[in-house]
């Protein structure tokens, strides 16, 4: 499928719903908003893929009050119970290893509840990072899919962050193994499905990134930082002083808010 009709589905990233359909994710989940009622095309495409869709409603998410509206994408209609179980029993590690994350990963997220970058992982692992394990772009976890559907197309590619990743998980490390061998398959995958995303995303995700919460550069491999004077001197500058220079539009650098 074309990236611009997989875009109008808009309920799972081309990673989420081809990961399963390759076999890559045992399960997808993805929060509805209240109104939301996926696109019967989407359905159609899981029945070609011999995908099972499904949404169900959640009255407890992690052992507290809930009302929430899921959809979950799988070859077995039995892990999408298991996984419902495992979020409605707030279970992180089954429900981590449900996704696909690596074994380790899936510890680090259930002891650290890490849904975002924490300064302890940057500061363990050794640079450059590996690009592949550049997670930072990945917005379908923390935008619902209205505002995700919200940002016009311009936007996105401006920001350069609609589906920008191979692992959508929180590494235990930038030196992950594991996480390493799941982001090849990844690549694998999009090679095939979408080849021209799987490049751009290339491209991306190997560019030195400025970390706005918590002032960090991150540093990925083939990222040519000693060709960046611009690097070295927003890592000495004021945050405030750094924003500026950033939003006076600097094409090297790409900014993750
Ligand atoms: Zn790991």
């Amino acid at each position: 499928m074309q990236l611009h009709k997989m875009r109008n589905h808009w309920v799972f990233s081309p990673q989420e719903f081809f990961g399963v359909v390759h076999g890559l994710k045992p399960v997808s989940r993805n929060i509805l908003s209240n109104n939301e009622i996926p696109p019967a095309k989407f359905e159609k495409e899981c029945k070609k893929n011999s995908v099972i869709f499904e949404i169900k409603e959640l009255k407890e998410m992690y052992n507290q009050k809930a009302n929430a509206k899921i959809a979950y994408i799988s070859k077995e209609k039995e892990l999408i119970e298991k996984a419902k179980e495992a979020e409605e029993k707030g279970n992180r590690k089954k429900i981590a290893k449900l996704l696909g994350y690596p074994e380790c990963c899936a510890e680090f997220f259930s002891k650290e509840h890490a849904f975002g970058v924490t300064k302890k992982i940057l500061e363990k692992s050794q640079k450059p990072f590996n690009w592949q394990l550049n997670f930072f772009y990945n917005l379908d976890s923390r935008l619902n899919n209205i505002e995700l559907n919200a940002l016009d197309w311009q936007t996105v590619e401006r920001i350069n962050s609609y589906c920008i990743y191979l692992i959508n998980h929180v590494p235990c490390s930038f030196e992950c193994k594991k996480s390493q061998e799941y982001a090849e398959k990844m690549k694998k995958i999009l090679q095939k499905e979408e080849p021209r995303l799987a490049k751009k995303i290339e491209e991306i995700l190997k560019k030195p990134l400025f970390y706005q919460s918590e002032l960090l550069i991150a540093v990925f491999e083939e990222s040519n930082v000693k060709k960046s004077p611009l690097l070295e001197e927003l890592s000495t500058m004021k945050k405030s002083e750094a924003i500026n220079k950033l939003e006076k539009g600097i094409g090297e650098l790409l900014l993750f808010e």
